[in-house]
């Protein structure tokens, strides 16, 4: 028996859970449940974590999940390494579906970094103003450069004070678009941007803006997880899902 597992939170997993919805295909939504409200899925969701690697395997066997698609965000690694383990264990099989990296092109400005703590040395020691679009996760680590005014960008308000001691908020949920990020940098006095390397074109619009008004990029790179079969189009996760036979958790 098919039923499939969808780890979400991305674009990408939202397409696929259409395409699973409208094929009538058994399958389950999960949500870290990091928003307050999370985009509405056509397929049943669960919310929370599952309790580490050991959680997932049981939860695996209890659910009856055949299959598991891994759409989290590039930077979800720890479900990412997780669901690896997980699936291994439980000899269910994996793939993740994601987006590339984005790469800098000649008019583009980018210093890659390979960390967050890496992106805050990369600011500059003088006052700068700092688009922060990381979300609202690893905020705290930029509170080492307090000189700085940071522009965030966040889904939900804010519900405790932020770390920063001289920043703006604006609440927005992508996709974004090239001339409102313009907009938005241009109104704050944007010098330097800070982003993470996700791909993808929801949130490319704010490097598009970059480039055209000459501004550095401190870009992250992605965090490391163990290799998985991995597609980057929906039709080849279909593809996958349609071709790998259904395999239920040996612990079930
Ligand atoms: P993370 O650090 O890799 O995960 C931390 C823990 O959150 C996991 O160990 C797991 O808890 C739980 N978790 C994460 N994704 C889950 C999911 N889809 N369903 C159930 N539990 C999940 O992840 P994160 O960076 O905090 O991201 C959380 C969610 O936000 C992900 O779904 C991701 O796709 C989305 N998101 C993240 C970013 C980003 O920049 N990190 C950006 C956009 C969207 P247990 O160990 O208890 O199972």
């Amino acid at each position: 028996m098919t039923r499939i597992l969808v780890l979400g939170g991305t674009t990408e997993a939202s397409k696929l859970a259409r395409v699973l919805a409208e094929a009538e295909i058994d399958a389950v939504f999960s949500y870290a449940g990091r928003t307050a409200q999370p985009v509405q899925q056509p397929l049943p969701v669960r919310v929370g974590g599952f309790g580490g690697t050991a959680g997932l395997v049981e939860y695996l066997a209890e659910d009856g999940i055949s299959h598991v698609v891994d759409a989290t965000h590039p930077f979800a690694a720890q479900m990412s390494r997780n669901v690896v383990e997980a699936c291994a264990q439980a000899g269910v099989p994996l793939c993740a579906f994601e987006r590339p990296p984005w790469q800098a092109g000649p008019e583009d400005a980018w210093l890659q970094v390979a960390n967050i703590e890496a992106a805050v040395a990369a600011l500059p020691d003088a006052p700068a103003r700092v688009f922060l679009a990381i979300g609202k996760q690893n905020l705290a680590a930029f509170a080492a450069k307090p000189q700085h005014h940071y522009l965030l960008r966040l889904v939900d308000a804010p519900e405790a004070d932020l770390p920063l001691p001289d920043c703006s908020v604006e609440i927005a949920r992508g996709p974004f678009d090239e001339a409102g990020d313009l907009a938005l940098m241009q109104h704050y006095g944007i010098t330097h941007v800070v982003s993470k390397n996700a791909g993808g074109r929801g949130a490319s619009a704010k490097l598009a803006a970059a480039r055209s008004l000459g501004l550095p990029v401190v870009m992250i790179d992605r965090p490391r997880v163990p290799p998985r079969t991995t597609y980057g189009d929906l039709a080849e996760v279909m593809g996958w899902l349609f071709h790998t036979p259904a395999q239920p958790s040996s612990r079930a």
